[in-house]
Formats: C-alpha cells, sequence, structure tokens
C-alpha cells in the first residue's frame, strides 16, 4: 500500500508517462485510465441510471498550480457537492477539478473518441464517502468517481471564465490563491449523458481506484480562454520557464473492460 497520506498533488513523478512505470509498475495494470472509447464497441446499458450532480452547495477555497495542472479545491468535510446515480452505489463528494490540455488545439484530452483527441478534458473529483476521507478512497477499488468533460474549441465558456482569470496568479508552481464562491455547475455541458468504465488515476500514483463517468456532449471554450491555460508554467521559481503543456496522459489499453454508455 502507497503511504498516500494527502490529495492528488503528492505524489509528482519528473519523468514522462512511459517511464511512470519504473517507480509505479500499475502503470502497465490491468484497469488503467486514460482509455480511447470506441463508439462501435460501446455497449447502451439500459440498466444505468440517470447522473445526479448536486453542486448548489459546492464550497470552493483555492486554485493551486500543483506542477502538473492547476486544482481548484473544495471544502470536502461535509457533502456539499455530491455525486451519486449513474453507475455509483452512494455518495461521491466534490474534492478538486483540475484540466489536461495541449500545446496546440490538435490533442490535449486524456480520453479520446474513437481515437479523436480533443484540445483539453476537465476532470471533477469525487470519493466515496463510505471511505471516511479521500487518502483511505484512494486505496479502494470504488473509492473515487471521476466526472471527465472534454473542451472544444468555439464560444467562449462563461462559467469558465473566473477560473481563467485567476490563471496569472498561480503561474508558477507552488503558487496559489484564495478562490471562493466558483460554482462548478457552470462548467458542465447540457446533457448529462456518459460513458462509464472501471480505470485508474492518470498522473502517479496510478491508483486502480476511478470509476470513469466521461460525458458525451463537449463543452466549448474561446481560443482566448485555451491559450490562457498554455500559459501557465510546470517549473518553479527560480528555474527556467517551462511552459506547462501537454500535461496529458495518452490512451492506456483496454484489457478485459467493457465501456457502457448511458444512451442509445
Ligand atoms: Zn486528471
Amino acid at each position: 500500500m502507497l503511504p498516500f497520506t494527502g490529495r492528488l498533488t503528492l505524489v509528482f513523478s519528473p519523468p514522462g508517462p512511459e517511464l511512470w512505470h519504473e517507480s509505479f509498475p500499475i502503470a502497465k495494470g490491468e484497469r488503467q485510465s486514460p482509455v480511447d472509447i470506441d463508439t462501435k464497441v460501446v455497449k447502451y446499458d439500459p440498466a444505468l441510471k440517470p447522473l445526479s450532480v448536486s453542486y448548489e452547495q459546492a464550497t470552493s477555497r483555492k486554485i493551486l498550480n500543483n506542477g502538473h495542472s492547476f486544482n481548484v479545491e473544495f471544502d470536502d468535510s461535509q457533502d456539499k457537492a455530491v455525486l451519486r446515480g449513474g453507475p455509483l452505489e452512494g455518495t461521491y463528494r466534490l474534492i478538486q477539478f483540475h484540466f489536461h490540455w495541449g500545446s496546440s488545439d490538435a490533442q490535449g484530452s486524456e480520453h479520446t473518441v474513437d481515437k479523436k483527441k480533443y484540445p483539453a478534458e476537465l476532470h471533477l473529483v469525487h470519493w466515496n464517502t463510505k471511505y471516511g476521507e479521500f487518502g483511505k478512497a484512494v486505496q479502494q477499488a470504488d473509492g473515487l468517481a471521476v466526472l471527465g468533460v472534454f473542451l472544444k474549441i468555439g464560444s467562449a465558456k462563461p462559467g469558465l471564465q473566473k477560473v481563467v482569470d485567476m490563471l496569472d496568479s498561480i503561474k508558477i508552481k507552488g503558487q496559489s490563491a484564495e478562490f471562493t464562491n466558483f460554482d462548478p455547475h457552470g462548467l458542465l455541458p447540457e446533457s448529462l449523458d456518459y460513458w462509464t468504465y472501471p480505470g485508474s488515476l492518470t498522473t502517479p500514483p496510478l491508483l486502480e481506484c476511478v470509476t470513469w463517468i466521461v460525458l458525451k456532449e463537449p463543452i466549448s471554450v474561446s481560443s482566448e480562454q485555451m491559450l490562457k491555460f498554455r500559459n501557465l508554467n510546470f517549473s518553479g521559481d527560480g528555474e527556467p520557464e517551462e511552459l506547462m503543456v501537454d500535461n496529458w496522459r495518452p490512451a492506456q489499453p483496454l484489457r478485459n473492460r467493457q465501456i457502457k454508455a448511458s444512451f442509445k
């Protein structure tokens, strides 16, 4: 068992994804993420329930550049912002969201749809309250539920602008800022139709603890919004500037898994 005592930001492995297995053998495991969603093979599951996203009482606290993305963190000491239903049993509490993005619009998402890469992907991370805390939940096969949302380029997403406007203040690794009263519901598309499958964290320690719920409908963000993501830095104070781009892991083998769809 890994001594995983805190949030997703704890473990960062400087080498790229192709070398992660050297420190984290589970990188070549049976249920790694992300994966390609082959829509010809996906099976509609009429038993899947609608997703229930309850973010009305969400309480954001801060925004942090952790050197591989930036996290918007929430107060998860009570059932304030929760995900239920869909493929899930029980209640999963929102702890943070973050994004993965590319150096150009041609890439950036972690999941792909029929091999198509989107320019970016949002991950809203929730933990199963039956395990009491995030650090315990990541050690369980049904510990986390991550809601994935693809970003495409088009009109601006008004609900994203408050996040974009914070990025100058957290440009370098380790910088954080107070970020309260943010409504994560403003980051979702209209439709909650989804694909779901069992997978893993996509950054070390790559634990196989995630029920993935990936929304079919992307959100549109403007080029200007996307460009501001690419102005962040992987590097910290006093280090040579390294732009934070291409912080995505490529698709991993599906192996013995089935991706299910909530829609026909
Ligand atoms: Zn992620």
